[in-house]
């Protein structure tokens, strides 16, 4: 489901069966604009474009970012779409921060910068009670709007900045789908990605997946639905 790479026989990456296991539900399908190495720029400007304390220093990869994310959107938001088995997406959405961020930046840049998101942007999601481990499936990480029965089975598009292990997005996408909420697709900026995890045949594994991605090389007209 996050396109990471798995060991011999596996067909999910312990992460997204540890989603599954734990999670009533999960997305219908999941993408990303690029890999987010740790240390190189996609995954630095992801941290300082709300991490940052100077608001100038804030802005520069705001806007980065917002560029980014339209023009992907406009080029595979429909990739998606197929993905989950659907025409398009009436909702679109954000993970909420579970850092007690009130304002993020992202819910500015997909709910006003972005024209393609701002009119569909409905900020269903809220910080549930239940955020001790950053690592955890639960969809009692959030809470969410009750639908109004117009809007049940609505396809959403749920964005995230980073994704990480999918705790975040997938117990977000399981607490929308709860909610009757659904197809849910999830598109995340940047998969984030450690070039050196622990262990040497973890290390090796990932030295081998950051090489051929390096080899594909960006391209607009490629997203990681629509190149396979
Ligand atoms: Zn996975
Ligand atoms: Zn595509």
């Amino acid at each position: 489901m996050c396109h990471a790479y798995t060991i011999a026989n596996h067909h999910y990456c312990y992460q997204c069966n540890q989603a599954r296991a734990n999670l009533p539900a999960c997305a219908s399908a999941v993408s990303f604009v690029a890999l987010a190495v740790k240390g190189e720029q996609l995954a630095r400007d992801l941290w300082v474009y709300k991490n940052r304390w100077s608001p100038a220093a804030r802005t520069r990869p705001q806007l980065g970012l917002a560029a980014l994310l339209w023009r992907w959107l406009a080029h595979h938001e429909e990739c998606l779409a197929t993905a989950a088995g659907v025409n398009k997406f009436p909702v679109v959405t954000t993970v909420p921060s579970t850092t007690g961020r009130e304002e993020h930046p992202l819910d500015a840049i997909v709910g006003t910068v972005i024209g393609a998101t701002a009119e569909r942007f409905r900020p269903l999601l809220h910080p549930g009670a239940r955020n001790d481990d950053d690592r955890e499936f639960s969809a009692k990480r959030f809470d969410v709007d009750t639908p109004a029965q117009a809007v049940n089975t609505t396809p959403v598009l749920l964005i995230d900045d980073t994704f990480t292990s999918g705790a975040h997005a997938q117990s977000a996408a399981a607490r929308l789908i709860d909610a009757s909420y659904g197809p849910v697709a999830i598109l995340c900026i940047g998969r984030h990605f450690n070039r050196n995890p622990k262990g040497k045949e973890f290390r090796d594994d990932a030295e081998r997946y950051y090489r051929d991605a390096l080899r594909l090389g960006w391209d607009w007209s490629r997203c990681c639905l629509c190149s396979q």
